[in-house]
């Protein structure tokens, strides 16, 4: 069982580092993959109840990790929060494209992303 599990698919360390204290005081197991590809073989395998998602990601983009684990069974339905640092872009639409749950720009605030989490995925 693994259904307050946070999957957070990320290659930045500080990132890493901000979202392992923000989920440390709370119920979620937090579980990691430093890359696109590592991403989806670990959602496949884990199947966890949440996932954080990067977009600049080593040798699969965010989004394309999206697109396929919205393409499969197993994983189409696991909420996912695609996280980015280029607000302006057309982002957050590409993310909901690619099938998105919801969408968090950088910089946020720690508190407003557990909010968010807390939403999709609650903790008790
Ligand atoms: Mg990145």
């Amino acid at each position: 069982m693994s259904d307050k599990t946070i999957l957070y698919v990320e290659d930045n360390e500080f990132n890493l580092k901000m979202v392992r204290q923000l989920l440390a005081r709370t119920a979620y197991r937090l579980i990691e993959a430093t890359d696109g590809e590592m991403g989806v073989a670990t959602a496949l395998k884990e199947v966890p109840g949440l996932i954080l998602m990067d977009i600049q990601l080593p040798k699969m983009s965010g989004l394309d990790a999206t697109r396929r684990l919205r393409a499969d069974p197993k994983t189409a339905t696991i909420p996912i929060i695609v996280i980015t640092s280029f607000a302006l872009s057309g982002d957050d639409q590409k993310a909901k494209d690619a099938g998105a749950t919801a969408y968090m720009a950088k910089p946020y605030s720690p508190r407003e992303l557990l909010q968010m989490i807390r939403n999709l995925l609650p903790e008790q």
